[in-house]
């Protein structure tokens, strides 16, 4: 989860950071307990002019997911004065959720969030054989499931508490400056209405289909769909996924991609992908995956659908190389 595009204005200068019309003032901030101060170019190596004195760096996240609130809370945490701005902050981008244990560490993230420590996990094939993937598990190991919306919006509060101020706005276009006494312009709509700001520094983490990269012209890139429903078993249904992942191989799920089930707090996620058959993604995954598991799930009831694109490669040229 770490796709981040950092952009730096090559041109700071201090009398140009102010919003054009600020944002409805969030939940107030906390106190900040310490603000980073440009007092020379040499303190910042990615800044060519030397023109930004006494005055706090102001960065523009675009993007709300993990990688954007993680930005925000250590630019924020670092005396940064942070804007992040998330287009929808009730809803959940569709993951499997199924999260490393080595990530809860390192972005201190709390047992309380995680729906399920799974310890089992079965590969399932074509033909139905079973590979149990958990064995390679150590004997305190296990695999987090947690629920994206769940996840998302704690990383966004904890940003806000370290004085991230979060925009739930719709970024629309950036301004990249033209002189080196301009600042980026980052424009953005709230119900509709537009609004914008100035920023020294702006990171788009804005997922897969990223306004911020086109803007900074930063690649073409290929596509796939997925997926995802979660689903409310009955109680003996549920049984089986109490502790149990289960993730299906074979040209019935999908052209390229593979099917899950993946165990939350009381209902399960069953998704899948292909960047083969776009236009076709519901029927790949009503004749595949939700075909194959249709014994396993009967007597459910489906509580919520999400499907999104995200990113496979860089486009590439006949010779092979990465268009930029
Ligand atoms: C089907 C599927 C299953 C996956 N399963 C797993 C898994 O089990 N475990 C795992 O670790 N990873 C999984 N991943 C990968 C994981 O979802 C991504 O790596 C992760 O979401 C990337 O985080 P991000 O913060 O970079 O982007 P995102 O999570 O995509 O966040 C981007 C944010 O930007 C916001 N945004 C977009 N455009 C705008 C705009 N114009 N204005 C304002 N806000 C905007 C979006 O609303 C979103 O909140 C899965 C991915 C897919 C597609």
């Amino acid at each position: 989860m770490t796709a981040i595009q950092l952009h730096y204005s090559h041109h700071l200068h201090r009398s140009t950071t102010q919003p054009r019309s600020r944002p409805p003032p969030p939940s107030p901030p906390p106190r900040r307990s310490h603000h980073v101060i440009i007092s020379s170019a040499k303190s910042q190596p990615h800044c060519h002019h030397h023109n930004l004195s006494s005055r706090t760096l102001r960065a523009a996240v675009i993007g709300g997911g993990p990688a954007g609130s993680s930005a925000a809370e250590a630019l924020a945490a670092g005396g940064i004065e942070t804007f992040l701005i998330e287009r929808n902050p009730s809803g959940s981008k569709p993951c499997g959720g199924a999260i490393p244990l080595c990530m809860l560490d390192e972005f201190s993230i709390p047992l309380s969030l995680v729906d399920r420590k799974v310890t089992r996990v079965n590969i399932i094939s074509p033909s139905n054989l079973t590979v149990d993937f958990s064995k390679t598990l150590g004997s305190r190991e296990f695999i987090a499931m947690l629920r994206r919306e769940v996840l998302d919006s704690y990383l966004r509060s904890r940003a806000q508490s370290h004085g991230a101020q979060l925009i739930s706005g719709l970024f629309t276009d950036l301004e990249i400056p033209t002189s080196s006494s301009a600042p980026y312009v980052v424009h953005y709509n709230i119900d509709g209405s537009k609004r914008s700001l100035h920023a020294d520094v702006v990171i788009g983490a804005d997922g897969a289909h990223s306004k911020v990269a086109k803007a900074i012209s930063a690649g073409n890139y290929d596509y796939a769909l997925a997926i995802q429903e979660r689903i409310k078993l009955p109680d003996e249904k549920m049984r089986q996924y109490e502790n149990l992942a289960e993730m299906y191989v074979g040209s019935d799920i999908s052209p390229d991609f593979y099917g899950w089930v993946f165990p939350k707090c009381d209902h399960v996620a069953v998704g899948t992908g292909t960047a083969r058959a776009r236009g076709k993604i519901r029927r790949v995954y009503n004749s595949g995956i939700r075909e194959r598991v249709r014994e396993r799930i009967s007597g459910g009831r489906v509580i919520k659908v999400e499907a999104t694109r995200f990113r496979l490669t860089r486009d590439r040229d006949e010779s092979g190389a990465e268009s930029h």
